[in-house]
């Protein structure tokens, strides 16, 4: 008979705490790692933090929100077993409901403006979604996502509109967790904080528990192009302009300030427009410099950061939002002649141009 033995281990190695069993999917929500962008802090000579929530079971931020829309609608009983969850999205808190809905034994219905990507539809019906995509129209319209998603719920038993831009369920899953996390990964030693906001759920939320902490840590807000909120903190709250124009980034800039947004639009310093040229340039960049395969709007969270860095003066910890994987854009963000269709093509340096392999 063979003896085995096991070679010893020459040295310790150590395991996370916070490393442990999750119970089911919903238990390996958030506890995302703040990771460091090297080039751009030895760039700005600030440390720039990215709060990696492409980690999320799900892949994105929104399965926070996802998670704490579905509690609250069984709190207030409005969800039971065997019930339907109905949402009007961009994609990503669907995708995260999807999956909270099937872990909890929920449907799930989703509208979303058929201006998305095919990844984000495809991953939506693989998950057991029912997905309608319809013309993406303002808020104002009747058509609009929102509106059908309502529409749809109420006439469903047994079904709950979860209406994630006005339930401040959104904004307290950011309230309760992103911000704590960030508070306690930093050791309280972060100066500032930038994201760009679709629902408004993390800014508000992250915002609201950092300056609770400390009021002298500074809040802004990144916006795209076709954004109102941009000129809408510019002039202290006194212009909301008509949207117009349109971003490649998916899943934020918004026609109107949000309920989530509302709570906490006071504790906004300032606004950072960011420009889909320099998001573009920020998606090779990350990959490249720091080999992260991000969406859109995290390179534009990660330009915000880089810019707030230079306002705010070397030496400062400043954190932002790592959204999302790139894996749901690839179709669009590393195809040649999608960024032909965009006019992006210059907008990305010839010795990045090699990532372009579509
Ligand atoms: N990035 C992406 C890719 C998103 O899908 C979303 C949400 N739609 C956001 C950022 C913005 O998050 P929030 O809704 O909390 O403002």
């Amino acid at each position: 008979m063979f003896t085995c033995r096991l070679p010893r281990l020459t040295r310790h190695y150590s395991v996370a705490s916070s490393l442990k069993v999750a119970n089911s999917f919903i238990d390996a929500i958030g506890n995302t790692p703040l990771i460091r962008l090297k080039r751009l802090s030895e760039e700005t000579g600030s440390d720039i933090l990215g709060k990696a929530e492409f980690m999320n079971p799900g892949g994105s931020v929104k399965d926070r929100a996802a998670l704490f829309v579905v509690k609250e609608a069984e709190e207030r009983g409005k969800l039971k077993e065997g019930g339907t969850v109905v949402e009007g999205t961009a994609g990503n808190t669907g995708i995260g409901l999807a999956h909270v809905c099937r872990s909890k034994g929920y449907k799930c219905v989703i509208y979303m403006p058929n201006t998305q990507s095919q990844e984000k539809i495809d991953l939506l019906r693989m998950l057991g979604a029912e997905v309608y995509p319809v013309p993406a129209v303002a808020f104002e319209n009747p058509e609009n996502y929102n509106h059908q998603a309502r529409r749809h719920a109420e006439k469903l038993p047994n079904a709950v509109w979860t209406n994630q831009f006005d339930n401040i369920a959104n904004r307290r899953a950011h309230l309760e967790t992103t911000g704590p996390e960030i508070w306690e990964q930093t050791g309280g030693l972060v100066d500032g904080f930038t994201c760009s906001t679709g629902t408004g759920g993390t800014l508000a939320g992250v915002t609201r528990f950092l300056k609770e902490k400390n009021p002298k840590i500074k809040s802004f807000i990144a916006d795209p192009p076709g954004s109102v909120l941009y000129n809408y903190f510019k002039s202290g709250g006194k212009v909301l302009n008509e949207r117009s124009g349109s971003s490649i980034t998916e899943g934020i800039g918004q026609g109107r300030v949000t309920t989530n947004l509302q709570q906490d639009v006071e504790l906004i310093d300032d606004a950072l427009y960011i420009s889909d040229e320099k998001s573009i340039e920020m998606v090779y960049r990350l990959l490249d410099e720091e080999g992260l395969y991000v969406g859109a709007s995290t390179a534009l969270n990660v330009v915000a950061a880089a810019e707030m860095a230079k306002i705010l003066g070397p030496g400062k910890k400043i954190v932002t939002v790592l959204c999302d994987g790139a894996y749901r854009y690839q179709s669009r963000l590393f195809s040649r002649q999608w960024l032909k269709s965009k006019d992006l093509l210059h907008a990305i340096p010839e010795h990045l141009q090699k990532y372009i392999v579509l």
